[in-house]
Protein backbone atom coordinates (compact mmCIF):
# COMPACT_ATOMS: atom_id res chain seq x y z
CA UNK A 1 0.00 0.00 0.00
CA UNK A 2 2.67 2.46 0.55
CA UNK A 3 5.60 1.00 -1.37
CA UNK A 4 5.01 2.78 -4.66
CA UNK A 5 3.85 6.53 -4.12
CA UNK A 6 4.91 9.56 -5.91
CA UNK A 7 6.04 12.55 -4.56
CA UNK A 8 2.25 13.88 -4.82
CA UNK A 9 0.54 11.06 -3.14
CA UNK A 10 3.02 10.69 0.05
CA UNK A 11 1.50 14.99 -0.06
CA UNK A 12 -2.21 13.97 -0.11
CA UNK A 13 -1.63 10.97 2.30
CA UNK A 14 0.06 13.40 4.77
CA UNK A 15 -2.80 15.34 4.66
CA UNK A 16 -5.05 12.61 6.54
CA UNK A 17 -2.64 9.17 6.84
CA UNK A 18 -5.39 7.82 8.99
CA UNK A 19 -8.13 6.15 6.15
CA UNK A 20 -4.50 4.18 4.72
CA UNK A 21 -3.51 3.19 8.03
CA UNK A 22 -7.12 1.51 8.96
CA UNK A 23 -7.39 -0.34 5.72
CA UNK A 24 -3.68 -1.43 6.09
CA UNK A 25 -4.33 -2.80 9.71
CA UNK A 26 -7.16 -4.61 8.40
CA UNK A 27 -4.97 -6.30 5.76
CA UNK A 28 -2.20 -7.52 7.82
CA UNK A 29 -4.15 -8.19 10.84
CA UNK A 30 -1.41 -5.65 12.90
CA UNK A 31 -2.09 -3.47 16.24
CA UNK A 32 -1.36 0.17 16.49
CA UNK A 33 0.27 1.64 18.96
CA UNK A 34 0.39 5.88 19.05
CA UNK A 35 2.60 8.01 20.36
CA UNK A 36 2.40 12.04 20.93
CA UNK A 37 6.06 13.43 20.09
CA UNK A 38 9.41 13.32 21.17
CA UNK A 39 11.17 10.47 21.46
CA UNK A 40 9.34 7.79 22.13
CA UNK A 41 11.58 4.64 21.28
CA UNK A 42 9.43 3.50 18.23
CA UNK A 43 11.69 0.76 17.18
CA UNK A 44 11.06 -1.33 20.44
CA UNK A 45 7.06 -1.00 19.57
CA UNK A 46 8.07 -2.20 16.23
CA UNK A 47 9.96 -5.15 17.17
CA UNK A 48 6.63 -6.36 19.16
CA UNK A 49 5.11 -6.61 16.18
CA UNK A 50 2.61 -3.49 16.31
CA UNK A 51 2.80 -0.52 13.56
CA UNK A 52 3.97 2.75 15.78
CA UNK A 53 2.11 5.99 14.72
CA UNK A 54 2.82 9.09 15.76
CA UNK A 55 0.58 11.37 16.80
CA UNK A 56 0.44 14.97 15.02
CA UNK A 57 -2.22 16.64 15.47
CA UNK A 58 -5.15 17.16 12.96
CA UNK A 59 -6.65 20.22 11.45
CA UNK A 60 -10.44 18.72 12.20
CA UNK A 61 -12.56 21.05 14.55
CA UNK A 62 -12.05 21.01 17.94
CA UNK A 63 -15.02 19.29 19.87
CA UNK A 64 -14.21 17.73 22.98
CA UNK A 65 -10.53 18.52 23.85
CA UNK A 66 -11.51 22.39 24.72
CA UNK A 67 -13.70 20.60 28.09
CA UNK A 68 -10.71 18.70 28.84
CA UNK A 69 -7.64 21.09 28.39
CA UNK A 70 -7.77 24.89 29.14
CA UNK A 71 -7.41 27.36 26.67
CA UNK A 72 -4.05 28.04 27.48
CA UNK A 73 -2.81 24.62 26.39
CA UNK A 74 -0.88 24.26 23.61
CA UNK A 75 -2.68 23.69 19.93
CA UNK A 76 -0.78 20.60 19.70
CA UNK A 77 -1.92 19.27 23.19
CA UNK A 78 -5.43 20.24 22.20
CA UNK A 79 -5.19 18.95 18.92
CA UNK A 80 -3.26 15.17 19.32
CA UNK A 81 -6.43 15.23 22.25
CA UNK A 82 -9.38 16.09 20.12
CA UNK A 83 -7.93 13.36 17.10
CA UNK A 84 -8.32 10.36 19.66
CA UNK A 85 -11.23 11.77 20.97
CA UNK A 86 -13.53 12.65 17.74
CA UNK A 87 -11.78 11.14 15.10
CA UNK A 88 -9.42 8.40 15.37
CA UNK A 89 -9.34 6.97 19.05
CA UNK A 90 -10.33 3.56 17.96
CA UNK A 91 -7.82 2.56 15.66
CA UNK A 92 -5.40 2.50 18.28
CA UNK A 93 -4.92 -0.50 20.56
CA UNK A 94 -2.95 1.44 22.96
CA UNK A 95 -0.51 4.36 23.26
CA UNK A 96 2.84 5.63 24.54
CA UNK A 97 3.10 9.00 26.02
CA UNK A 98 6.08 10.78 26.42
CA UNK A 99 5.87 13.55 28.86
CA UNK A 100 8.25 16.13 28.19
CA UNK A 101 6.76 19.26 29.50
CA UNK A 102 3.44 20.18 32.40
CA UNK A 103 1.21 20.22 28.95
CA UNK A 104 2.15 16.65 28.28
CA UNK A 105 2.08 15.17 31.72
CA UNK A 106 -1.13 16.65 32.64
CA UNK A 107 -2.34 15.22 29.01
CA UNK A 108 -1.55 11.45 29.52
CA UNK A 109 -3.58 11.37 32.51
CA UNK A 110 -6.22 12.60 30.80
CA UNK A 111 -5.48 10.14 28.12
CA UNK A 112 -5.58 7.21 30.70
CA UNK A 113 -9.27 8.32 32.07
CA UNK A 114 -10.14 8.69 28.71
CA UNK A 115 -9.09 4.97 27.46
CA UNK A 116 -9.11 2.63 30.70
CA UNK A 117 -9.59 -0.42 28.46
CA UNK A 118 -6.57 0.64 26.23
CA UNK A 119 -3.26 0.00 27.05
CA UNK A 120 -1.36 3.40 28.19
CA UNK A 121 2.38 3.76 29.33
CA UNK A 122 4.45 6.88 30.12
CA UNK A 123 7.86 7.26 29.17
CA UNK A 124 9.44 9.54 30.82
CA UNK A 125 12.81 10.63 29.04
CA UNK A 126 15.28 13.11 31.26
CA UNK A 127 14.82 16.46 31.08
CA UNK A 128 18.13 17.52 32.06
CA UNK A 129 19.92 15.67 29.68
CA UNK A 130 23.21 16.96 30.97
CA UNK A 131 23.42 15.51 34.20
CA UNK A 132 25.10 12.29 35.17
CA UNK A 133 22.40 10.24 36.16
CA UNK A 134 20.21 11.22 32.90
CA UNK A 135 21.45 8.28 30.66
CA UNK A 136 21.19 5.57 33.78
CA UNK A 137 17.82 7.12 33.75
CA UNK A 138 17.03 7.00 29.81
CA UNK A 139 18.38 3.61 29.79
CA UNK A 140 16.03 2.51 32.81
CA UNK A 141 12.86 4.00 30.89
CA UNK A 142 13.83 2.26 27.58
CA UNK A 143 14.17 -0.77 29.36
CA UNK A 144 11.19 -0.27 31.70
CA UNK A 145 9.06 0.29 28.15
CA UNK A 146 10.38 -3.17 26.81
CA UNK A 147 8.90 -4.91 30.46
CA UNK A 148 5.58 -3.20 30.51
CA UNK A 149 5.08 -4.26 26.50
CA UNK A 150 6.30 -7.43 27.55
CA UNK A 151 3.72 -8.04 30.75
CA UNK A 152 0.65 -6.43 28.11
CA UNK A 153 1.71 -8.51 25.37
CA UNK A 154 3.30 -11.99 27.03
CA UNK A 155 5.71 -11.85 24.95
CA UNK A 156 9.45 -11.24 25.07
CA UNK A 157 11.92 -9.65 22.65
CA UNK A 158 15.36 -10.77 21.85
CA UNK A 159 18.22 -8.31 20.99
CA UNK A 160 17.70 -10.21 17.80
CA UNK A 161 14.65 -8.59 17.34
CA UNK A 162 15.94 -5.66 18.40
CA UNK A 163 18.61 -5.00 16.27
CA UNK A 164 16.00 -5.76 12.74
CA UNK A 165 13.98 -3.52 14.22
CA UNK A 166 16.73 -0.64 14.42
CA UNK A 167 17.84 -1.65 10.49
CA UNK A 168 14.69 -0.84 9.31
CA UNK A 169 14.20 2.46 10.99
CA UNK A 170 17.95 3.65 10.33
CA UNK A 171 17.61 2.99 6.61
CA UNK A 172 14.03 4.66 6.65
CA UNK A 173 16.48 7.86 8.33
CA UNK A 174 19.29 7.53 6.01
CA UNK A 175 16.76 7.49 2.66
CA UNK A 176 15.12 10.72 4.23
CA UNK A 177 18.39 12.18 4.36
CA UNK A 178 19.73 11.73 0.88
CA UNK A 179 16.80 12.99 -0.01
CA UNK A 180 17.36 16.18 2.46
CA UNK A 181 20.75 16.63 0.80
CA UNK A 182 20.24 16.51 -2.59
CA UNK A 183 17.05 19.13 -2.08
CA UNK A 184 19.11 21.58 -0.63
CA UNK A 185 21.55 21.79 -3.17
CA UNK A 186 18.46 21.34 -6.12
CA UNK A 187 15.46 23.22 -4.53
CA UNK A 188 13.49 23.00 -7.74
CA UNK A 189 13.91 18.92 -7.57
CA UNK A 190 10.99 19.08 -4.82
CA UNK A 191 9.33 21.50 -2.75
CA UNK A 192 9.55 21.90 1.13
CA UNK A 193 6.03 20.36 1.29
CA UNK A 194 7.07 17.43 -0.56
CA UNK A 195 10.12 17.15 1.46
CA UNK A 196 8.88 17.24 4.83
CA UNK A 197 5.52 15.28 3.76
CA UNK A 198 8.16 12.35 3.59
CA UNK A 199 9.33 12.58 6.93
CA UNK A 200 5.84 13.33 8.32
CA UNK A 201 4.66 10.19 6.73
CA UNK A 202 7.75 7.91 7.71
CA UNK A 203 6.77 8.98 11.19
CA UNK A 204 2.94 7.48 11.20
CA UNK A 205 3.47 4.24 8.24
CA UNK A 206 5.03 1.12 8.08
CA UNK A 207 8.62 1.23 7.31
CA UNK A 208 9.62 -1.73 5.53
CA UNK A 209 6.83 -0.60 2.19
CA UNK A 210 7.32 3.19 2.72
CA UNK A 211 11.41 2.62 2.28
CA UNK A 212 10.41 1.17 -1.02
CA UNK A 213 8.95 4.35 -1.91
CA UNK A 214 11.51 6.09 -0.71
CA UNK A 215 14.22 4.52 -2.58
CA UNK A 216 12.06 4.74 -6.51
CA UNK A 217 11.48 8.48 -4.63
CA UNK A 218 15.30 9.66 -4.39
CA UNK A 219 16.38 7.27 -7.68
CA UNK A 220 13.51 9.34 -9.71
CA UNK A 221 14.90 13.04 -8.28
CA UNK A 222 16.81 14.84 -11.25
CA UNK A 223 19.12 17.83 -10.61
CA UNK A 224 17.64 20.58 -10.86
CA UNK A 225 18.91 24.22 -8.98
CA UNK A 226 16.16 26.59 -10.43
CA UNK A 227 16.64 30.39 -9.99
CA UNK A 228 15.65 33.07 -7.29
CA UNK A 229 15.78 30.34 -4.25
CA UNK A 230 16.29 31.85 -0.87
CA UNK A 231 17.91 29.56 1.89
CA UNK A 232 16.24 29.40 5.04
CA UNK A 233 16.82 27.74 8.59
CA UNK A 234 13.58 26.30 9.87
CA UNK A 235 13.77 26.35 13.56
CA UNK A 236 10.95 25.17 16.04
CA UNK A 237 9.12 21.46 17.05
CA UNK A 238 6.40 20.80 14.60
CA UNK A 239 5.48 22.86 11.40
CA UNK A 240 1.76 23.09 10.83
CA UNK A 241 -0.68 22.85 8.89
CA UNK A 242 1.29 21.61 5.91
CA UNK A 243 -0.09 24.42 3.81
CA UNK A 244 2.95 26.45 5.82
CA UNK A 245 5.44 24.50 4.18
CA UNK A 246 3.41 25.49 0.68
CA UNK A 247 3.93 29.27 1.59
CA UNK A 248 7.66 28.44 1.85
CA UNK A 249 7.12 27.24 -1.49
CA UNK A 250 5.47 30.30 -3.26
CA UNK A 251 7.78 32.94 -1.91
CA UNK A 252 10.45 30.43 -3.34
CA UNK A 253 12.45 29.70 0.15
CA UNK A 254 14.73 27.02 -0.03
CA UNK A 255 14.58 24.86 3.71
CA UNK A 256 18.38 24.00 4.03
CA UNK A 257 18.69 22.67 7.38
CA UNK A 258 16.24 22.84 10.73
CA UNK A 259 15.79 21.65 13.99
CA UNK A 260 12.39 20.20 13.71
CA UNK A 261 11.12 17.18 15.55
CA UNK A 262 9.39 16.46 12.44
CA UNK A 263 12.19 16.80 10.43
CA UNK A 264 16.21 16.46 11.07
CA UNK A 265 15.82 15.99 14.63
CA UNK A 266 13.70 12.81 13.62
CA UNK A 267 15.94 11.63 10.71
CA UNK A 268 19.39 12.44 12.85
CA UNK A 269 17.88 9.33 15.10
CA UNK A 270 20.17 6.66 13.72
CA UNK A 271 21.31 4.29 16.30
CA UNK A 272 24.63 3.16 16.41
CA UNK A 273 24.56 -0.59 14.99
CA UNK A 274 26.90 -2.13 17.52
CA UNK A 275 26.81 -3.82 20.59
CA UNK A 276 23.68 -3.66 22.78
CA UNK A 277 20.80 -2.22 21.16
CA UNK A 278 19.29 -0.59 24.40
CA UNK A 279 22.75 1.13 24.79
CA UNK A 280 22.72 2.22 21.30
CA UNK A 281 19.22 3.64 21.92
CA UNK A 282 20.70 5.59 25.39
CA UNK A 283 23.47 6.80 23.22
CA UNK A 284 20.81 7.89 20.48
CA UNK A 285 18.68 9.78 23.24
CA UNK A 286 21.64 11.38 24.71
CA UNK A 287 22.86 12.89 21.69
CA UNK A 288 19.51 14.06 19.94
CA UNK A 289 19.47 17.68 18.76
CA UNK A 290 18.00 20.64 21.03
CA UNK A 291 14.34 20.04 21.96
CA UNK A 292 12.13 23.07 23.84
CA UNK A 293 11.46 21.45 26.94
CA UNK A 294 14.58 19.29 27.38
CA UNK A 295 16.82 21.54 29.94
CA UNK A 296 20.59 21.50 29.77
CA UNK A 297 23.11 24.39 28.94
CA UNK A 298 21.04 27.34 27.93
CA UNK A 299 22.97 28.51 24.98
CA UNK A 300 22.27 25.27 23.11
CA UNK A 301 19.47 26.38 21.03
CA UNK A 302 21.27 29.92 20.21
CA UNK A 303 24.67 27.69 19.38
CA UNK A 304 22.84 24.99 17.25
CA UNK A 305 20.79 27.89 15.09
CA UNK A 306 23.65 29.93 14.65
CA UNK A 307 25.67 26.94 13.72
CA UNK A 308 23.20 25.58 10.90
CA UNK A 309 22.85 28.93 9.83
CA UNK A 310 26.44 29.50 9.60
CA UNK A 311 27.59 26.18 7.97
CA UNK A 312 24.77 26.04 5.41
CA UNK A 313 25.23 30.07 4.61
CA UNK A 314 21.58 30.70 4.73
CA UNK A 315 19.75 34.11 4.88
CA UNK A 316 17.90 34.43 7.70
CA UNK A 317 16.00 31.77 10.47
CA UNK A 318 11.67 31.07 10.78
CA UNK A 319 10.97 30.05 14.33
CA UNK A 320 7.93 28.07 14.17
CA UNK A 321 6.25 28.76 17.17
CA UNK A 322 3.52 26.31 17.98
CA UNK A 323 0.36 28.73 19.88
CA UNK A 324 0.58 28.64 23.68
CA UNK A 325 3.66 26.48 23.77
CA UNK A 326 5.11 27.15 26.93
CA UNK A 327 8.73 26.26 26.25
CA UNK A 328 8.67 27.78 23.74
CA UNK A 329 7.57 31.36 24.62
CA UNK A 330 10.37 30.65 27.66
CA UNK A 331 13.31 30.14 25.12
CA UNK A 332 12.33 32.78 22.47
CA UNK A 333 13.28 36.16 24.41
CA UNK A 334 17.05 35.24 24.75
CA UNK A 335 16.95 33.43 21.90
CA UNK A 336 15.71 36.45 19.87
CA UNK A 337 17.96 38.62 21.30
CA UNK A 338 20.97 36.61 20.72
CA UNK A 339 20.35 36.06 17.37
CA UNK A 340 19.82 39.28 16.49
CA UNK A 341 23.06 40.83 18.42
CA UNK A 342 25.03 37.90 15.98
CA UNK A 343 22.95 39.58 13.03
CA UNK A 344 21.24 36.89 12.13
CA UNK A 345 18.10 38.20 10.17
CA UNK A 346 15.09 35.98 12.78
CA UNK A 347 10.93 35.92 11.82
CA UNK A 348 8.74 33.84 13.97
CA UNK A 349 5.37 32.47 12.79
CA UNK A 350 2.31 32.01 15.29
CA UNK A 351 1.08 28.80 13.58
CA UNK A 352 -2.07 26.91 15.35
CA UNK A 353 -2.98 23.81 14.16
CA UNK A 354 -6.89 24.78 13.40
CA UNK A 355 -6.05 27.87 11.53
CA UNK A 356 -6.70 27.06 7.38
CA UNK A 357 -6.13 30.29 6.58
CA UNK A 358 -2.38 31.38 6.32
CA UNK A 359 -3.03 35.03 4.79
CA UNK A 360 -1.60 36.94 7.69
CA UNK A 361 0.83 34.57 8.14
CA UNK A 362 1.61 35.51 4.13
CA UNK A 363 1.76 39.07 4.39
CA UNK A 364 4.51 39.08 6.99
CA UNK A 365 6.76 36.68 5.82
CA UNK A 366 6.56 38.49 2.39
CA UNK A 367 7.20 41.92 4.32
CA UNK A 368 10.16 40.10 6.41
CA UNK A 369 11.77 39.07 3.09
CA UNK A 370 11.18 42.09 0.76
CA UNK A 371 13.09 43.89 3.54
CA UNK A 372 15.62 41.27 3.78
CA UNK A 373 16.20 41.87 -0.28
CA UNK A 374 15.86 45.78 0.63
CA UNK A 375 19.45 44.82 2.99
CA UNK A 376 16.92 46.36 5.47
CA UNK A 377 17.55 43.83 7.70
S1 LIG B 1 6.53 21.06 24.23
FE1 LIG B 1 5.19 22.74 23.68
S2 LIG B 1 4.10 21.97 21.85
FE2 LIG B 1 4.99 20.20 22.85
S3 LIG B 1 3.33 19.45 24.17
FE3 LIG B 1 4.67 20.78 25.44
S4 LIG B 1 3.67 22.78 25.33
FE4 LIG B 1 2.84 21.54 23.65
Amino acid sequence: MWDNLSLKEVVELTKDPFPSIRKWVKEKGKKVIGSTIPDVPEEVIYAFGFLPVSLIGTDKPLKKAPSRLPDNACSLARSNLELVMSYEGDLFDGFVLPQVCDTTQHLSDIWRIHFPDKYTECFLAPRQVDRPSARYWTKEEIERLISSLSKWTNKKITDDDLNSSIALFNENKKLLKEIYDFKKKNPAALTNKELFSLIKLSMQVDKEEFNQSLKKIKDGLKLEKGEGYTDIILAGITCDPPEVYALFDEIKLNIVADTLVTGTRYIDGIVPQNGNPVDAMVDRHMNRMFFSPIHDNVYRNFEEIKTLYKENNARAVIYIHIEFCESQEYDLPDLKNMLRKEGIPFHVMDTEYQTLSLSHLRTRLQAFFESLKGGAL
